[in-house]
């Protein structure tokens, strides 16, 4: 499971865009994207995010938390 931005939360900030050391997240429309196929699951980016725009729960975890 790659890291995941909760698009409503990210302020575009780019904080995590520098943070990851294998350049899996872009920038895209003012905000984080990451890619999962580079996306190593280190947890840096959650780390770097001040806003809490990431995560690491699964599609079903996010839809039971609301
Ligand atoms: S660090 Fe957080 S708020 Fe900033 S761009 Fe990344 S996900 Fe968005
Ligand atoms: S978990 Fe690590 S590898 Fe994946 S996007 Fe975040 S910083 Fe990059």
């Amino acid at each position: 499971m790659a890291a995941f931005i909760l698009e409503k939360l990210c302020r575009g900030c780019k904080r995590c865009v520098n943070a990851c050391p294998v350049q899996a997240i872009t920038m895209v429309s003012h905000l984080a994207v990451v890619d999962p196929e580079i996306c190593t699951e280190c947890e840096t980016c959650m780390e770097s995010c001040m806003h809490g725009s990431i995560t690491f729960a699964t599609p079903e975890e996010r839809k039971s938390n609301g």
